[in-house]
């Protein structure tokens, strides 16, 4: 771990930049290290937090609308840009801000990333970034809008402190967290558990087509665009379908296909001890972790779930 007001010693201009498609964790570590930079860094500090437009789920964490959803690749290098709960290639749109920043600074929890910054705090470990974020922070000088942000990136990534990524020290940071008094058992269910009737009817729709392969080790399921466009949903309305499929009694890793265009498909992966999702994203281009990981596929969804499958079946004959 490195020492962050260190790093930051003598910056005028920093940028944050979190991956494309953000989830909770995403929006969390982003808008957790934004909100204590605002309280804790000289007021004349330029600080930027570059990132997609998340789920309107979020639009109670401070600091939502004052992210930049497009980035000016020309404007001024920033002295330091932080790159979170990503390398620096799912940047996105920040992708080049970060390239020109003079110091470079990576804070990940993901497997497959090897470290894109000049200084940087991998973790694989750790359930969330957010964690990692809140550990490089000083609790006296957080405040709620800092901790609440911290709150929902680690419960969104350790599945409500469920999941095997959830340890002793997840649980002393969330601690911590919830002692700045926010409501957070309303948070959990608004921006974790609460679907909308259409994503629900759509989450209903897959798991009723969903298709058991390998003797029921493996289940996928796909939503097309033609049922997104039916039901007035995108691509952030998609969460939460493929943890269904995996609740599946007897299932070792759950695929879920979701179509992006023509030819190409969003793979999400969830699995047991006995898959490793990561290995099998990151062979096909994408990453992860080894109990959830993802990738972007070309084909046919036949020939996406029989490579996939292939992959898997290979795992559980090891
Ligand atoms: P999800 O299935 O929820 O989209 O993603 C599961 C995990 O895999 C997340 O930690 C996410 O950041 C990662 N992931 C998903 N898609 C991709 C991808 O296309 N490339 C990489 N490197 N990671 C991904
Ligand atoms: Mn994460």
């Amino acid at each position: 771990m490195f020492d962050l007001m260190k790093e930051l010693d003598g910056a005028s201009r920093i940028g944050i930049g979190g991956h494309v498609h953000p989830d909770g964790d995403c929006v969390g570590s982003v808008l957790g290290l934004y909100n204590y930079l605002i309280k804790n860094m000289p007021v004349d500090t330029v600080i930027d937090a570059y990132m997609e437009r998340p789920s309107d789920v979020f639009d109670t964490v401070a600091g939502i609308g004052e992210i930049h959803e497009t980035a000016d690749e020309a404007c001024d290098p920033y002295d330091v840009f932080f790159c979170l709960d990503c390398d620096h290639t799912r940047l996105g749109h920040a992708a080049p801000l970060f390239a020109n920043a003079k110091k470079k600074i990576n804070v990940d929890h993901h497997i497959s990333n090897k470290g894109s910054g000049d200084v940087n705090y991998i973790d694989a470990t750790a359930g969330s970034a957010s964690e990692l974020v809140f550990d490089l922070l000083d609790l006296q000088k957080m405040d709620e809008n800092c901790a609440k942000a911290l709150y929902i990136g680690i419960i969104h990534d350790t599945g409500v402190l469920q999941y095997s990524n959830t340890s002793p020290k997840t649980l002393r940071a969330v601690a911590d967290l919830i002692g700045f008094g926010f409501d957070f058992s309303t948070l959990i269910e608004e921006t974790f558990y609460q679907k909308s009737y259409a994503q629900t009817r759509v989450c209903g729709k897959a798991m009723f087509e969903s298709v058991l392969l390998l003797d029921g080790k493996v289940a996928y399921t796909i939503v097309t665009r033609k049922t997104m466009e039916e039901y007035g949903l995108t691509a952030k309305d998609m969460d939460g379908i493929v943890n269904q499929i995996r609740n599946i009694k007897g299932v070792q890793c759950a695929v879920f296909l979701y179509e992006m265009s023509d030819t190409e498909f969003k793979v999400s992966m969830r699995s047991t001890d006995a898959v490793n999702a990561a290995d099998i994203a990151v062979f096909f281009g994408g990453g992860g972790h080894k109990k959830a990981a993802g990738v972007t596929m070309e084909g046919s969804t036949d020939e996406i779930i029989s490579r996939i499958t292939e992959r898997i079946a290979i795992q559980l004959t090891d």
